[in-house]
């Protein structure tokens, strides 16, 4: 501990285990044995909510979660690395944790995407997205967008119309027949929560309803505050009419995996 408060950019201390850098960046020391070190990093470095969720699902486990490691009917694991952390973490078995790999990937103007087929195979779902040439015609804009939903991983189209609030008109398309396309093939349309997008609009969602569409209401987040736009694609998907059953973000895992294949 000395050592560290040694440190020639700590002004001030504030108090042990506490310190403000010059940078105005407030720092918390902690020391620990070498051998904890895994489970300190891990207590430390993660959210606030992730280390909540943690221990809660530790404690329905019978098990306690703190700084020092995971105590197991009065035996404690200690973790040298995260990695063994997580490889213990792996091992609980029954967590109720499941990981889904997806990816937005480009749908270039001949409805192919920017990504190898390589890619798109380790991937469990594409949202796939037009992000250029939106002044095509009815009919070029429309099989752009079934070709790239033809593809198996394809499983969201993202923000569908492309509009940029006050900035970009949403782009032509058939939509009754891009609808019926996603009804049969059993494809999703998002609902992209991004203020300035709120796309699907309102009168496609309803239109997409009738038909049978599905729906899946996603942040866009570029930043991790970005997850609380959230509301505002729940806002869009009530104003096209959309109830609890036309959207995939309600379902329980296992009706999820039945939409994932
Ligand atoms: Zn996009």
């Amino acid at each position: 501990m000395e050592y560290a408060l040694a440190y020639p950019q700590i002004d001030p201390v504030i108090t042990r285990s506490h310190v403000k850098l010059k940078n105005d960046l407030e720092v918390d020391l902690k020391i620990s044995d070498p051998d904890d070190w895994g489970s300190m990093l891990q207590h430390f470095t993660g959210s606030k909510m992730h280390n909540i969720r943690l221990r809660t699902l530790a404690k329905e486990r019978g098990l306690s979660l703190s700084e020092d490691g995971i105590l197991e009917k009065e035996k404690l694991h200690r973790f040298k690395t995260e990695t063994d952390f997580q490889s213990y973490e792996k091992s609980v078995k029954n967590r109720g944790i499941k990981l889904l790999i997806g990816l937005e990937v480009d749908i270039r103007p001949e409805g192919d995407f920017a990504l190898s087929d390589k890619l798109m195979a380790t991937l469990d779902y594409a949202i796939v997205s037009i992000h250029s040439a939106f002044d095509n015609t009815v009919a070029k804009n429309t099989e752009r967008i079934i070709t790239a939903l033809s593809h198996p991983k394809a499983l969201i189209l993202g923000h569908p119309t492309g509009r940029i609030i006050n900035h970009r008109q949403s782009l032509s398309a058939d939509w009754e027949k891009v609808f019926a396309f996603c009804v049969k093939n059993h494809k999703l349309m998002e609902v992209n929560a991004y203020p300035d997008r709120l796309d699907l609009p309102d009168d496609l969602i309803k239109t997409a309803l009738g038909k049978g569409v599905k729906l899946i209401i996603n942040t866009d987040s570029h930043k991790a505050e970005q997850m609380n736009h959230m509301k505002y694609g729940v806002w869009q998907a009530r104003k096209g009419y959309a109830m609890k059953r036309d959207v995939v973000n309600s379902l329980t895992w296992q009706n999820l995996q039945t939409v994932l294949k």
